[in-house]
């Protein structure tokens, strides 16, 4: 089986504009050597609006850096207002689009079907979806934490056959961690990234998920990356806070 490429991403959420977003690549590019992209793969996904300015930079230095959006329409095109398609986001050289990321759920009452149909519009234009699973606190608590996730998973990923599963990075991602300085125990982390590789197992065979790239998201930072990223099954990074400040992603993504 072929080992699994890390890939750290750093979601910007609303933050940085088109001209800050310049800088902070820049410094994020150049603080790492052209060499370490070859082993980890590192991403940044602004806002849609500064997606521009990165694919300017990334283009006009050749920079081995991938970039990506925090959203797209499920819909091609039409009178969606406000929305923008996976077309437009590969047009400008996205690599990856999260997609089903807990605050989209929560505060646009994105549900399971819509992220599915979302993950499937990514697909359709060439884009590597970033499909955000993972328990909120009270779910946790109750230890219905993998059946939970898993179950998310496998209804983001309905009807697609087994070679596109394969194209998709799962980022698990504990509600109650996200944002709120409260890491998952890399105990934590490798039980969730385990039972979401064995469910993409039984449903799409031991080659795909042996290819799945399972990422964790919540409060990572340069201080805690390592002992995540030992984990078995956890295969990078989906960073929030720690990506906003250039030399704390570049030195956190160094350690993956
Ligand atoms: C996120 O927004 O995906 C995230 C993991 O945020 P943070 O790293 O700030 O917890």
């Amino acid at each position: 089986m072929a080992a699994r490429q890390p890939l750290i991403a750093g979601n910007w959420k609303m933050n940085r504009n088109h001209l800050e977003a310049i800088g902070l690549t820049q410094k994020v590019a150049f603080a790492l050597p052209e060499k370490y992209f070859e082993k980890v793969e590192v991403a940044v996904l602004p806002p849609f609006t500064d997606l521009r300015s990165v694919q300017t930079l990334v283009d006009g230095d050749k920079l081995r850096l991938k970039y990506g959006a925090q959203d797209l329409s499920p819909h091609d095109s039409g009178a969606y207002t406000g929305d923008v398609s996976g077309a437009m986001l590969a047009k400008l050289g996205c690599t990856y689009v999260v997609v089903g990321h807990s605050e989209r759920r929560e505060y646009h009452a994105e549900d399971d079907d819509l992220v599915n149909r979302k993950v499937r519009a990514a697909l359709k234009h060439g884009l590597r979806p970033i499909l955000c699973v993972g328990e909120p606190l009270e779910v946790r608590e109750a230890s219905g934490h993998v059946e939970h996730t898993t179950a998310q998973l496998l209804a983001g990923l309905k009807g697609l056959r087994a070679e596109q599963v394969a194209d998709v990075v799962v980022a698990y991602e504990p509600v109650w961690a996200i944002g709120t300085g409260r890491v998952a125990t890399p105990a934590d982390a490798q039980e969730v990234c385990a039972a979401i590789r064995s469910a993409l197992a039984t449903k799409y065979g031991d080659e795909v998920a042996g290819q799945v790239r399972v990422l964790y998201g919540g409060s990572v930072k340069s201080g805690n990356i390592g002992e995540l990223i030992e984990q078995r099954d956890v295969d990078g990074a989906l960073v929030g806070g720690a990506s906003l400040d250039g030399d704390e992603f570049a030195k956190l993504s160094a350690l993956a």
